[in-house]
């Protein structure tokens, strides 16, 4: 158990990736804050079809503390209160995951400016504003992390006007955090999934989840739990020396131009 007795917030964590970290982080001994704007765990068209005990209720049987506190990413007061909410329960915060994204299909001609700001608004001003408030709580920590979920999408186009551009917002974020935050000992790393089974991915047909697995040069998708571990290894003291990197979790993906 590599971390145990560490705090944890993950966020966006009631389903998906983020349940796979959480769970992970929980494995590994952690005490985890699960922060969603739901606690019943979505069920996917294609993944996760059948998912329904919440996510701090797997965690606890694993034998750690967990507990879900409710918080939209995008709110200033509700992420300052899931801090607070967490310090006060745990006494500090040593590992932050801003894993919390939300997608919206569409191009630039179909999405709505209201679309466009809901989804830079969870999925950048929400990692934003995670740092912000842990970033105090961090620097007491002995073992301070910040890992930030990015996406393959953050380095090309085809992602969307909203969705990419967010996600390589968050890539840069990741490096300029690490770089401010590094003489506190705190280090801050993004991953880069590729395509991951999970309720994110309703939008898209059977023929385009058949692509992706073509397109995939390792002869699966790839699961939570993938991103769960590499999000352990970052979290670890295994990795206290690694800062600023962004991470493909992708199955080969971003290795392949095909
Ligand atoms: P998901 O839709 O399956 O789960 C997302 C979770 O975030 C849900 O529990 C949802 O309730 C929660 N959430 C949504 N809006 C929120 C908000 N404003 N505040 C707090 N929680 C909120 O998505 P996922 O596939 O697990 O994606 C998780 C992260 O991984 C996202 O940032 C996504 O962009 C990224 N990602 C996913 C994939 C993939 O293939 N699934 C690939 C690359 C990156």
């Amino acid at each position: 158990m590599i971390l145990r007795d560490r705090t944890a917030i993950v966020t966006g964590a009631s389903s998906g990736i983020g349940r796979g970290i959480a769970i992970e982080l929980a494995r590994e001994g952690a005490n985890v804050v699960v922060a969603d704007v739901q606690e019943t765990p979505k069920q996917g068209k294609w993944h996760d079809t059948d998912v329904t005990t919440p996510t701090a209720e797997e965690c606890t049987i694993l034998g750690a503390k967990s507990m879900y506190v409710e918080a939209d990413t995008s709110s200033e007061d509700a992420m300052r209160r899931l801090v607070d909410t967490t310090v006060e329960t745990h006494g500090g915060v040593d590992i932050l995951v801003s894993n919390a994204g939300i997608h919206i299909p569409g191009g630039s001609q179909d999405l709505s400016v209201e679309e466009w700001d809901r989804v830079i608004g969870v999925n950048l001003r929400g990692v934003y504003l995670g740092t912000r408030f842990a970033v105090p709580h961090l620097m007491k920590s002995k073992t301070g992390r910040i890992i930030n979920i990015a996406s393959v999408q953050a380095f090309a186009g085809g992602g969307g006007p909203a969705y990419a551009p967010a996600k390589a917002g968050v890539v840069n974020l990741t490096h300029d955090t690490a770089v401010e935050v590094a003489k506190h000992g705190i280090t801050v790393n993004a991953v880069c999934p590729g395509y991951i089974e999970t309720p994110m991915q309703d939008y898209n047909t059977q023929e385009i989840i058949d692509v992706c697995r073509e397109r995939t040069p390792l002869p699966r998708l790839g699961l939570p739990k993938d991103i769960g571990r590499a999000c352990v290894f970052l979290a670890s003291d295994d990795a206290e020396w690694i800062t600023g990197a962004a991470l493909p979790v992708d199955g080969g993906w971003l290795a392949s131009i095909f």
